[in-house]
């Protein structure tokens, strides 16, 4: 049966979005699962939204009813504290995430304070650019902090969800780009996707090749590796940035941190203006998730499917 609820009046600062589509994030299926230990029931996951404003709030000025936006992982923050007035809403304390304590996006609607809410370009199609809201602004957003630019050398960690996105935009960037993958099968797509080059992990020969060539690492994986190894194939000055969340510590020496003045460093997802900015350029530049699209109703084949990792890239609800 499916889950219904009365969300009350409308917030004078809320957008209420009727949702088209909305992708699924591993961060829904920890959410299912309380594996972080945040979860209420009944639980609505979801935060790769995009569909069209069905109402907006008495104060909200910038949205008109029937408009196409987004809403990625946040929803809400204070507006007043330091990081919120430096345009950094995603590290505010009083941070409200759309799914956590709220009612996410496997559903017919969904509210957040407009804020929050993001046009979606239209040369962006609603399937592929919600993967965006999630996966591509938690990509992105480190590579733009971080400065790559064409002079740059990034390795990009997993051929997945968010790996599959992340090389599109470091190759946008104007970067050298090397897929890491421990799957050799992944070769050709990766090349397509905008790699460069291509190192199997399981080859400890390849790895030992590409020691001291990369400025910077992005790691969208959610397994254990060996740390050591990344930080022997990072250059001088180069950072180990994590965006997917091994299982284990991250144990590595502190040697090559200091002999090579290099960093180990994580990023979350982004600010509401980056986020605006993360969909102009892939916009621009034609970056796109792979998706597989499901009927809202197969909500829970769609996350089984996901779950043994079968779906390349990133799965797509859709109303
Ligand atoms: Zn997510
Ligand atoms: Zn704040």
């Amino acid at each position: 049966m499916p889950y219904r609820y009365d969300p009350g009046e409308l917030g004078t600062q809320e957008v209420e979005i009727a949702i088209t589509h909305c992708g699924i994030c591993h961060s829904d299926l920890h959410l299912i699962s309380n594996d972080w230990g945040i979860s209420q029931y009944p639980f609505i996951p979801g935060h790769e939204i995009v569909g069209t404003v069905a109402a907006i709030g008495d104060g909200v000025r910038s949205f008109a009813v029937g408009q196409r936006v987004g809403l990625g992982w946040q929803s809400n923050s204070c507006g007043e504290c330091e990081w919120c007035t430096r345009g950094m809403e995603h590290l505010c304390p009083a941070a409200e995430a759309t799914c956590v304590h709220r009612n996410g996006g496997y559903a017919d609607s969904v509210r957040a304070n407009a804020r929050f809410v993001v046009p979606v370009p239209d040369a962006l199609d609603s399937e592929h650019a919600a993967p965006l809201l999630c996966a591509g602004i938690t990509v992105y957003s480190p590579m733009r902090d971080h400065g790559i630019n064409p002079s740059s050398r990034v390795g990009i960690v997993g051929v997945g969800g968010l790996g599959h996105i992340a090389i599109q935009f470091a190759r946008v960037f104007g970067a050298e780009v090397t897929a890491f993958s421990t799957s050799a099968a992944k070769e050709e797509e990766a090349r397509a996707l905008g790699a460069h080059n291509f190192v199997n992990t399981r080859e400890s020969k390849a790895m030992k090749e590409v020691a001291g060539t990369q400025d910077f690492i992005l790691s969208t994986i959610n397994a254990d590796q060996d740390w050591g190894v990344y930080m022997q194939t990072l250059r001088p000055t180069g950072t180990l940035c994590f965006v997917g969340i091994p299982p284990s510590p991250v144990s590595i020496h502190a040697f090559p941190l200091i002999s090579g003045l290099r960093s180990v460093t994580g990023s979350p997802t982004g600010s509401p203006h980056r986020l605006r900015e993360m969909l102009d350029v892939a916009a621009r530049h034609g970056v796109k998730a792979q998706t597989e699209c499901f009927p809202m109703s197969k909500a829970n084949e769609a996350i089984e499917k996901v779950k043994k990792n079968k779906v390349r890239y990133r799965a797509v609800l859709a109303n």
